[in-house]
């Protein structure tokens, strides 16, 4: 048997102490639980179909645009750098960032507000919920099985915000939304290296569209900063190059500011297991002054590329498009155990296909 926690420090998610599988299996043998998570997530359909989703851009508008595909290996990469250094689940980390956007829907913020608008009289719709949905139930890959029949620690990870209401209907895996209390550090790990990725490649995605430019980028303290830091040891840089060492500075920076922290925290905190730092407070984190700067930038997003006025003419389309669709549908039992009733696939096919007439159309306008 290999010891896959042998390198572990003691409060890091064992694959060998995993609190298990909704339906009991074998263990893995030649792989730790966690990789074999991860294995079924890379195999999985939701997985594929990332590449078509996107969170600010549309796929059509090119392949230099970040897709959640391309999102999601970014936040592994991130995730697994971090977790090494703190000696924490490498695995889990990857199998948690891998299959953390799942849920999302097509066309980026918008396709999810007309799918919450869409799902009003049912409970709404959250992307993270939506996530654990596929995994557990949505996939058809296994023979005994619906879903992927992940770990606890994976599905705890991938659900990372949740209403209560929906929380008293998960169980084990709600209760710390109810108690108020921390997941693993893995969990807490993907979802700070989850915002590194986006806060820094949609800078990138944002530039090139040209719904931001670096003008207004230079509002942005951190990005500012280190702008300034490449153009004086490289003087003279082709624009892009330049863009690329600023941001690559800033991911270092964002990166080495969280591991920092975060080792000094759990040294002083010194939990001695993954129950202690359930227990205890977050110990993953940025520093103060990193975080104040992150939150400057996450707003600076918000209002300039997230809420650009082109994203929000989409927004009020596609709301008109949804109220032309509105029907009354029988209320589902229980959301999250069935799968979607026909005449759903039937609406919501109807309307993305007219949400991906606007879009196209509105582009070609804009071209
Ligand atoms: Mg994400």
């Amino acid at each position: 048997m290999i010891d896959f926690d042998a390198h572990l420090a003691p409060y890091a998610a064992q694959s060998s102490k995993s609190r298990g599988r909704r339906h009991p299996e074998p263990a893995p043998g030649a792989r730790s639980e966690f990789q074999r998570d991860r294995d079924r997530i890379i195999h999985s359909t939701a997985f594929r179909r990332l590449e078509y989703k996107t969170q600010v851009f549309l796929n059509h508008e090119g392949d230099l645009f970040r897709t959640r595909l391309t999102h999601s290996i970014e936040v592994a990469q991130i995730a697994r750098t971090l977790a090494r250094s703190l000696r924490l689940n490498e695995d889990l980390v990857e199998a948690t960032a891998l299959a953390h956007d799942l849920g999302h829907t097509p066309f980026g913020h918008v396709g999810q507000d007309v799918l919450n608008d869409c799902m009003k009289n049912y409970g709404g719709f959250e992307h993270n919920l939506q996530s654990l949905r596929v995994v557990d139930h949505l996939e058809e890959h296994y023979g005994a099985f619906d879903g992927l029949n992940l770990t606890f620690e994976t599905r705890e990870g991938i659900l990372k915000h949740c209403s209560l209401a929906n929380a008293r209907q998960l169980g084990e895996l709600g209760q710390r939304f109810i108690d108020r209390t921390q997941p693993s550090l893995e969990a807490q790990l993907t979802n700070l290296a989850d915002e590194i990725a986006y806060n820094n490649h949609d800078i990138d995605d944002g530039l090139r569209s040209g719904l931001l430019t670096m003008k207004q980028m230079e509002e942005v303290e951190l990005f500012a900063r280190l702008h300034h830091e490449v153009v004086r040891q490289y003087p003279g840089l082709p624009g892009r190059r330049e863009l690329y060492e600023t941001i690559r500075l800033m991911i270092t920076a964002m990166t080495a500011d969280l591991a920092a922290t975060s080792a000094q925290l759990l040294a002083d905190a010194a939990p001695q297991s993954i129950e202690d730092v359930r227990a205890g407070p977050p110990l993953i984190r940025f520093s103060q002054k990193m975080r104040e700067e992150t939150t400057a930038l996450k707003r600076f997003l918000h209002a300039n590329l997230y809420r650009h006025f082109q994203v929000n003419r989409m927004r009020v389309k596609a709301s008109r498009i949804v109220g032309r669709y509105r029907v009354d549908l029988a209320r589902p039992r229980d959301l999250m155990g069935i799968k979607l009733e026909p005449r759903f696939h039937e609406l919501f096919r109807t309307i993305w296909s007219d949400l991906r007439q606007e879009v196209l159309k509105s582009h070609e306008r804009s071209a």
